[in-house]
C-alpha cells in the first residue's frame, strides 16, 4: 500500500499485499535493512534472511517465519480495519522501500490489478477476501 499523489489514492483494499507474492516474498534493500537497525527493529530483522552471492551481490530475502525459516504466505504485518472495509500496513512508515514505491505507475498498476488509479479496477479480487478463507 502506499500514500497519495494527484491521480492515485490507495483504497486499502489489500490486493498488493496479499495477491502479489513479491510483496511479502520478495527482496529488501540496503536502506531498507539500515533503517530497522537503527530503529531497533530486531521482529522486523528476524523475519529477513540475507544470501550471500559474493562479493558486492547480497540479496536480502523477506518475509520468514522467525521460528521456520520458512517463507510467510501473507505478509505478517498486514491489519484488518477495525471496520473490516479493508487493509492497514502495520508499518507502513518504515515499510520495505519496494511496498513504499508500488505501482510505479498507471500502467504498472492497470497490469498487477491494482484500482487505485481512477478508473482502474481490481483484476484479481471479487470481493474482500475473508481470514482463512483465501
Ligand atoms: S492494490 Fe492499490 S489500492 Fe489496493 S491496497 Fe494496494 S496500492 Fe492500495
Ligand atoms: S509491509 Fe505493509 S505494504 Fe508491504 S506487503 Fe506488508 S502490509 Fe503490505
Amino acid at each position: 500500500m502506499r500514500r497519495m499523489n494527484r491521480t492515485f489514492k490507495c483504497c486499502g483494499c489489500g490486493h498488493c499485499c496479499l495477491k502479489l507474492p513479491d510483496a511479502f516474498n520478495g527482496c529488501v534493500s540496503d536502506a531498507d535493512l539500515e533503517r530497522w537497525r537503527r530503529l531497533g527493529r530486531t521482529d522486523l530483522l528476524a523475519r529477513v534472511e540475507t544470501l550471500d552471492l559474493g562479493p558486492g551481490n547480497r540479496l536480502h530475502t523477506a518475509w520468514l517465519d522467525p521460528e521456520t525459516g520458512d517463507d510467510v504466505e501473507r505478509c505478517p504485518w498486514l491489519l484488518d480495519r477495525v471496520d473490516q472495509q479493508g487493509y492497514l500496513c502495520g508499518i507502513d512508515d518504515i515499510k520495505p522501500d519496494h511496498c513504499r514505491d508500488y505501482p510505479e505507475h498507471r500502467q504498472h498498476a492497470e497490469a498487477t490489478g491494482c484500482p487505485g488509479y481512477q478508473g482502474n479496477r481490481p483484476t484479481d479480487i471479487k470481493q474482500r477476501p475473508q481470514r482463512g478463507k483465501d
